[in-house]
C-alpha cells in the first residue's frame, strides 16, 4: 500500500493506537470538545499566573492548522483516501485531527465549525492573543507541476487569507507557496501584499528538496520580502516517497539561510534521525535535534534560525530535547511558541503527568491541565509551556511574545 502523508506530519494517530481503531473508547480518547472552563479551573493560580508578565497583544501562537473537508467555499481538499473506511489509517488520522479541531458533529458545515471553535477558544485566551493559521500547499513535482494524486491536503492561500481577513481580531495568515512554482515569486509578492506573516513548507511531503537550487529564486524573494520561512524538519514518519525523507534533514536549511532567509524549524525538529550530510549524503544518522542544534550553533545564522516549540511535548518526544530547550537560556531569544493547533486537543498525544513524574512539571498542575485540555486545547497547550521546567530553567517570556518577529516593517 502507498500510504500518504499524514497532515500534521509529527505522528500518525495509528501508530499510537494500533490499527484497531474502532475499539477505541470514545470517552477516554475523543476529547469531549466543552466550551466554557469551570470557575474553579479558570480563577486557578496556575492559569492567571501564565499571563503574568506578558503582554497578550504580543502573544501569537505561531504554529496553527488551518483545517476542513472542503465543504464550505473554503477550497480546502482532501484526498479521497482520507475520506473511505476502507483506507484505515487515514480515515482514523482524519476522525482524529476532526476531533481535535471538534468539528465532527457538524455535517456540512465541518470548515465553518472548525473556525468557529478557534473563535471560542482564543476568547477563552487573554484578550488580543492570535493565532497564525497555515495555509498548505499541494504536492509538486520537480519541475513544479502540482500532483493531485500525491496530495494529502491543500489548504488554499486564498482560503486563509480569507479566514484572517474576516476576523482580524483572532488571527493572521501564512501563506504556502512550492518552491519549485513557475510563478512562485508572483504568488509569494501577491501573498505578502495580502498580509501573509510567513510562508508554511512541509519538504517531505510537498516535494521540496530545500537543499535544491531550484529554490534559489524563492530564497531570494524571502530574503527580499523579508518574510520568515517556517519549515517543518526532522522525521517524517508517514512518509514513504523515495528519497524524500531526506528533504526534512535541517542540514537542507542552510540552503535558505545563506541566502540571508529568516527561518524557523518548526518543532526544534525533535523527532526523528536524519543522516549526518555534513559527512556525506550517507553519514551517520543522529538525531535531527542534534542537527538543529548543531545548526544554532553555528554563528552565521544568528538573527536568522529559529524554532517553534510547538510539538514538543508530544509523547512521540524524548524528554532531553525539552531539558535541553529550557535550559539553553542563549536560544530564549529565538524560541517562538507555537501550539501545533489540533494536535493538543488529541487527548492522548501529551501527557502531563509523565512531565510531571520527569520532574518537568510541578505535580500539582497536572489534574489543572487535564481539565484544561477537555476544555480548551490551545490554554491547555500555553499554560503548561508556561509551567514547564527544568531546575531553575524555564522558557522565558519573550518566547511567547511572538508578534514583534512576524511584525512587518510599514511599506
Ligand atoms: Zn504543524
Amino acid at each position: 500500500m502507498n500510504r500518504r502523508h499524514f497532515l500534521f506530519g509529527t505522528l500518525s494517530a495509528a501508530a499510537l493506537f494500533g490499527s484497531g481503531g474502532t475499539a477505541l473508547a470514545r470517552h477516554t480518547v475523543w476529547n469531549p470538545c466543552r466550551a466554557n472552563l469551570p470557575p474553579d479551573i479558570a480563577n486557578h493560580d496556575i492559569v492567571r499566573s501564565a499571563w503574568q508578565g506578558l503582554d497578550p497583544t504580543k502573544v501569537w501562537d505561531c504554529h496553527a492548522h488551518l483545517a476542513g473537508i472542503g465543504d464550505g467555499a473554503s477550497g480546502i481538499e482532501m484526498n479521497p483516501r482520507m475520506l473511505s473506511p476502507l483506507h484505515p489509517t487515514e480515515y482514523l488520522q482524519r476522525l482524529f485531527y476532526l476531533n481535535a479541531g471538534c468539528a465532527h458533529e457538524a455535517p456540512g458545515r465541518v470548515d465553518q465549525s472548525y473556525v468557529e471553535r478557534l473563535h471560542n477558544l482564543s476568547d477563552g485566551m487573554a484578550p488580543g492573543f492570535k493565532l497564525l493559521l497555515f495555509a498548505f500547499e499541494r504536492t509538486h513535482n520537480s519541475s513544479g507541476q502540482p500532483r493531485p494524486e500525491l496530495t494529502t491536503f491543500h489548504v488554499p492561500n486564498a482560503y486563509a487569507r480569507d479566514v484572517a481577513r474576516a476576523h482580524p481580531a483572532y488571527f493572521e495568515w501564512a501563506c504556502s507557496i512550492h518552491p519549485y512554482r513557475p510563478d512562485c515569486v508572483e504568488a509569494l509578492e501577491a501573498a505578502t501584499r495580502d498580509g501573509a506573516r510567513a510562508v508554511k513548507w512541509l519538504p517531505p511531503a510537498m516535494g521540496i528538496d530545500p537543499a535544491s537550487p531550484a529554490c534559489d529564486r524563492f530564497y531570494a524573494a524571502l530574503a527580499r520580502l523579508d518574510l520568515p520561512l517556517i519549515s517543518h524538519a526532522g522525521e517524517e514518519k508517514a512518509v514513504h516517497g523515495a528519497g524524500q525523507a531526506a528533504w526534512g534533514n535541517p542540514l537542507r536549511l542552510r540552503r535558505a539561510l545563506d541566502h540571508g532567509v529568516r527561518v524557523i524549524v518548526a518543532h526544534c525538529a525533535s523527532l526523528g534521525e536524519d543522516h549526518d550530510e555534513d559527512q556525506g549524503t550517507h553519514g551517520p544518522k543522529v538525531s535531527s535535534f542534534s542537527l538543529f542544534a548543531r545548526l544554532m550553533r553555528e554563528a552565521r545564522y544568528e538573527g536568522r534560525l529559529f524554532g517553534d516549540i510547538s510539538a514538543i511535548t508530544l509523547r512521540n518526544r524524548q524528554l532531553g530535547v525539552i531539558r535541553t530547550l529550557l535550559e539553553r537560556d542563549d536560544w530564549q531569544p529565538r524560541l517562538l511558541f507555537g501550539t501545533d493547533y489540533p494536535l493538543p486537543g488529541i487527548l492522548p498525544l501529551v501527557s502531563p503527568r509523565r512531565l510531571a513524574a520527569e520532574k518537568l512539571l510541578d505535580t500539582t498542575a497536572v489534574p489543572v491541565l487535564e481539565t484544561l485540555r477537555e476544555h480548551n486545547p490551545l490554554l491547555f497547550d500555553f499554560v503548561l509551556k508556561r509551567q514547564l521546567r527544568s531546575g531553575k530553567h524555564h522558557f522565558s517570556a519573550k518566547v511567547f511574545e511572538t508578534r514583534p518577529f512576524f511584525d512587518r516593517k510599514p511599506a
